[in-house]
């Protein structure tokens, strides 16, 4: 493979994801030595809090909260705290290396926000556990509260290309996704931003997603593959283009564009990549335990398991 990995072209880029099943082995190899130089043989685990469901006014259309998604999930305006207590102490009790709070919805009042803060402020509570939060659109003067209460980071997807995002959401627009993203930068959030894969977009789209994720050089790029949701405007979606080596030179390009961006396999990986964890974790340095928003996955010791039967350690946060 004769590219210049480290400024890599869209061309080229786009020519990894078009690559023969049989290459796939070669370029796992190039990854993990880019993998291994910038995050060594960890591999992080995220746990995540939904802590607001359902209700959403927007209509995303591979979202189970979504204004017109038929799905029957669970709806609540915010979370117990003694939910939220107790999967943080989980975070901690197992050393995991993140505590992913998201909230439903686009825009909050400045109470929700004041009440969320001091629901942060209380889980913090003088430790070390990182937090990150999926909170949709935020005035700077939210996000200083939000910064204010202890939230390490904040989570806003682009989900797609700029191109293909009308057709997965006409509620709120990408630009806007993007000034969100640079304001929250600006302030001094670590940034996690990233993707869903089978939407129904090209190749193209994942390559053009792909470099505006590598301008926003976020500290973390979270790749879902779509698990369709029955309700939804995606709920019938054909899948069949995410076999797993599909979804490995997705993650093996995400590895190439942001090299020392924490790679997380996020939503799918259950499903497509049962079985190719050792390739997997070639490109990846983070994954979820114990589900996503509106979908189960697996638990947290077996989570650690397949870390180490592929020969990676588990990423044990310091105290
Ligand atoms: S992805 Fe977020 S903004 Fe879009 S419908 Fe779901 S909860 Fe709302």
């Amino acid at each position: 493979m004769l590219y210049n990995f480290n400024d890599l072209s869209k061309e080229e880029a786009l020519s990894i994801l078009n690559l023969p099943d049989a290459d796939l082995p070669e370029l796992l190899d190039i990854v993990f030595a880019v993998r291994k130089k910038h995050k060594g043989n960890m591999v992080g685990i995220q746990l995540l809090t939904n802590a607001r469901s359902g209700d959403c006014s927007q209509n995303c259309a591979y979202c189970a909260q979504s204004n017109n998604s038929k799905s029957s999930i669970e709806k609540y305006k915010l979370i117990s705290y003694g939910k939220l207590l107790a999967d943080n102490y989980i975070v901690r009790e197992k050393r995991l290396s993140r505590h992913c709070i998201g909230l439903s919805g686009i825009r909050f009042t400045d109470s929700e926000i004041n009440e969320f803060a001091n629901r942060v402020r209380e889980l913090k509570n003088g430790t070390n556990t990182q937090i990150c939060c999926s909170i949709g659109f935020l005035t700077s003067g939210q996000a200083k509260k939000l910064k204010e209460a202890g939230v390490n980071r904040i989570n806003h997807n682009l989900n797609t290309s700029r191109n293909y995002y009308p057709n997965i959401c006409t509620t709120h627009t990408y630009q806007g996704r993007i000034d969100n993203i640079k304001m929250l930068q600006g302030m001094g959030f670590e940034i996690c931003c990233g993707g869903i894969i089978g939407l129904g977009e090209k190749k193209i789209d994942v390559v053009d997603m792909l470099f505006e994720i590598r301008e926003i050089n976020p500290q973390s790029v979270p790749i879902n593959f779509l698990i369709p949701i029955k309700g939804t405007a995606l709920g019938n979606t054909d899948t069949s283009l995410l076999s797993a080596e599909y979804c490995l030179k997705v993650l093996c390009l995400a590895r190439l564009l942001t090299p020392k961006s924490d790679i997380r396999c996020a939503a799918g990986r259950e499903v497509y990549l049962k079985g190719k964890e050792k390739e997997m974790f070639c490109a990846v340095d983070s994954i979820f335990a114990s589900g996503y928003l509106t979908a189960d996955g697996q638990d947290i010791e077996d989570t650690i398991k397949i870390i180490i039967e592929a020969g990676f350690q588990y990423y044990i946060e310091a105290d």
